[in-house]
């Protein structure tokens, strides 16, 4: 096991983390297959981070393509304790405008073909997820932004949609009319699987346009979207920096997410299933007892 402290996903137009210190690249191989791209590894103010670019380095891999589980334990193999996840969303809000910076607090399922559990297969767990992102993490996030003088929204509902293409105008009008606030289509499973492997887990959501209920979007060029892209990229990278530096790592409730979920009783275990989640289950056994 690797001793990393954060993780970092980066989204569409968000491939790497310039002001930290490379260390060198590692190749992970999961029981789930394989994650994106291999992991950047380097350090920031003493603490050790893992860089993963979400759609692979050279952008070839689709939302619904993306092995979101291999993703997510391949950083808990890693010992990632919180990982710190970067999108590009569009806004079904007015008030949140392209180039603001949104830290979700809530979450809405609209995929279709993705598999969004590391359990089943005889070992049966349902974990708490009404409160989809960690709450810590999304206050240093919060911090952070406020900090660097950034144009933020303190809360908000993700809706995930399954993609690839953008939704109609019919689709958006109905988001926003049910009073949701941004639109991506990566976050939902990211969530999932992290509250499962007890890794925080927390958005920081940049906007690039009104998606398309908006009467101007259809106006925008777009250089406009790469040009705002760019800059939320950069204000991203400060935002993150700055959390890692100044964060401490303490315990979260996140890391005990397990703790009562488990419902099939460690005798009745799959012994195939019990190897495969092994990592996830470690903490549990020292907890529970083996
Ligand atoms: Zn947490």
């Amino acid at each position: 096991m690797y001793e990393v402290d954060y993780g970092v996903i980066g989204g569409s137009g968000f491939y790497s983390l310039p002001s930290f210190k490379k260390t060198g690249e590692i190749n992970i191989k999961t029981p789930f297959g394989n994650p994106s791209d291999d992991f950047v590894l380097g350090e920031l103010s003493g603490k050790k981070v893992a860089f993963l670019a979400r759609h692979g380095r050279h952008h070839t891999i689709s939302p619904t393509e993306v092995n979101f589980r291999a993703n997510i334990y391949a950083f808990k193999l890693l010992g990632v304790k919180a990982i710190i996840s970067a999108s590009a969303v569009g806004s079904l809000k007015e008030e949140i405008h392209p180039g603001d910076m949104v830290v979700p607090d809530q979450l809405f399922d609209r995929t279709r073909h993705r598999e969004d559990t590391f359990f089943g297969e005889g070992i049966v767990a349902h974990i708490s997820f009404a409160k989809p992102f960690c709450e810590k993490l999304r206050q240093r996030l919060l911090k952070s932004l406020s900090k660097n003088k950034i144009s933020f929204h303190r809360s908000g509902t993700y809706l995930c949609m399954e993609g690839p293409q953008f939704s109609t105008q019919a689709e958006s009008l109905f988001y926003k009319s049910m009073g949701m606030s941004i639109i991506g289509m990566t976050n939902l499973q990211e969530a999932k699987l992290s509250r499962e492997a007890e890794i925080c887990y927390a958005t920081l959501a940049l906007v690039t346009d009104y998606d398309c209920w908006h009467p101007v979007e259809e106006e925008v060029k777009i250089e406009t979207v790469l040009e705002i892209m760019e800059k939320n990229t950069k204000n991203a990278q400060k935002v993150i920096c700055d959390v890692i530096r100044e964060d401490s790592l303490d315990d979260c409730e996140c890391h005990h997410a397990l703790k009562n979920a488990i419902v099939t009783d460690k005798a009745q275990w799959k012994i195939s299933t019990y190897r495969k989640l092994k990592p996830l289950l470690l903490k549990w056994e020292e907890r529970n007892g083996k």
